[in-house]
C-alpha cells in the first residue's frame, strides 16, 4: 500500500492522515469545507512541532510528513489511486451511507474501504456498496498520533483477508490493533460512552460540579482525564451522535443522551473544537467551568 485517502479533516481525520503521513504513505485528504482542510493542516504542523521540540522527530521528518499530504475538496479527485480509504467525516449514518456509495463508485476495485466510525453499523456502511467483503472498521482513538489503539470492526461480509490486511497496516503505524465484532458502540464507545453520559447526568442532577466529577474519577479511578474534559475532547456533538446510534441500535434507555448533552450541543457547546464545552477552551484556554449555568 502507498496511496492512503483520508475523508474528513477534523478531529481524527487529520490525525490518520499525520499518523499515515508520518510513516511514509502518501496521503489525500479530503474535505468538503476549505477551512476544515486548512485546520487540519495547520493541527498537523502544530502536532509535529511539539514532537520537534521533545526531540521525537527531526525538522527534516517534519517536513517529509507535510510532503506526504496532500488536499482535496473532491472525492472524486483524491482516491483515484488509492489503496484504502478511512473514511472519517462527520458522524451521522446518512451522510456516511452517501460518501460511500461515491466512493464505491470512485474508487478501483481493489481498494479497500474503512470507516472510522465510532458507533455506526460496518455491515450498513458496506451494504451501500459493491463490495462489501472489502469494508471495515478502523476505529483509531484520539489524538491518533499517541494513541495506540485501533479497534479493528469486522462487519458480517469483511472478508478474512481484509482484516488481515488492516491488522497487519496497522502494526506498521505502530498501533496495537484489537479485532471486535459488529455492534452498536463496538466495544470501546459501549463502554465508555455510558459513563461519559453517566458523568454528565451527575452534573444535571447538581450532585457535584465539572471539576469536582472529573477530579473524583483522576484522584479515585485512576483516570489520566475526567470524564467531562474527555468528552470536550471527543466533541459534545460525536457524543451525543454515539449514545443515538446505541439507543436506537439497542432499544435501551440505558444508552438515552442526557438532556444536558443534547442542550449544549444544541447551543453550540461542542467542546475543545468550538471553543467550549464543560470548560472554556478560548484564548486563555483557561479551563473555566460553563455548564453549570445549563444544570437545573
Ligand atoms: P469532526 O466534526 O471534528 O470532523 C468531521 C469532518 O468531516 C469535518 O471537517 C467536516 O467538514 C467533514 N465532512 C463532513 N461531511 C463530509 C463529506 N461529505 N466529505 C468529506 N468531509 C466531510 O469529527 P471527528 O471527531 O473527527 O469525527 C470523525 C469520525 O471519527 C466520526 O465518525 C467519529 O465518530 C469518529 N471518531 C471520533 C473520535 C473523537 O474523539 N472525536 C474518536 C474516534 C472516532
Amino acid at each position: 500500500m502507498k496511496n492512503i485517502a483520508v475523508i474528513g479533516a477534523g478531529t481524527m481525520g487529520n490525525g490518520i492522515a499525520h499518523t499515515f503521513a508520518q510513516s511514509g504513505f502518501k496521503v489525500q485528504l479530503i474535505d468538503i469545507s476549505e477551512a476544515s482542510l486548512k485546520k487540519g493542516i495547520e493541527t498537523i504542523s502544530k502536532n509535529l512541532d511539539r514532537m520537534v521540540a521533545k526531540e521525537k522527530i527531526s525538522e527534516a521528518d517534519k517536513e517529509a510528513t507535510l510532503n506526504n499530504i496532500t488536499t482535496f475538496s473532491d472525492i472524486t479527485a483524491g482516491v483515484e489511486y488509492a489503496s484504502l480509504v478511512v473514511e472519517a467525516a462527520t458522524e451521522n449514518v446518512d451522510l456516511k451511507l452517501n460518501i460511500f456509495r461515491q466512493l464505491d463508485k470512485a474508487c478501483p476495485d481493489d481498494t479497500i474501504l474503512a470507516t472510522n466510525t465510532s458507533s455506526i453499523s460496518i455491515t450498513q456502511i458496506a451494504s451501500v456498496t459493491s463490495r462489501p467483503d472489502m469494508v471495515i472498521g478502523m476505529h483509531f482513538m484520539n489524538p491518533v498520533p499517541i494513541m495506540k489503539l485501533v479497534e479493528i470492526i469486522r462487519g458480517y461480509n469483511t472478508s478474512d483477508e481484509v482484516t488481515n490486511t488492516i491488522m497487519e497496516l496497522s502494526k506498521t503505524l505502530g498501533k496495537i490493533p484489537t479485532e471486535v465484532n459488529d455492534y452498536p458502540g463496538f466495544v470501546a464507545n459501549r463502554i465508555l460512552m455510558p459513563m461519559i453520559n453517566e458523568s454528565i447526568e451527575t452534573l444535571y442532577n447538581g450532585v457535584a460540579g465539572v471539576e469536582e466529577i472529573d477530579t473524583v474519577m483522576k484522584l479515585g479511578m485512576a483516570h489520566p482525564m475526567g470524564p467531562l474534559q474527555l468528552a470536550d475532547f471527543i466533541g459534545l456533538d460525536v457524543c451525543l451522535s454515539i449514545l443515538n446510534v446505541m439507543y436506537d441500535g439497542f432499544k435501551n434507555p440505558k444508552y438515552a443522551p442526557c438532556p444536558l448533552l443534547v442542550n449544549m450541543v444544541r447551543a453550540g457547546k461542542l467542546g475543545v473544537k468550538s471553543g467550549e464545552g464543560f470548560y472554556d477552551y478560548s484564548e486563555s484556554r483557561k479551563a473555566e467551568k460553563v455548564a453549570n449555568q445549563f444544570t437545573k
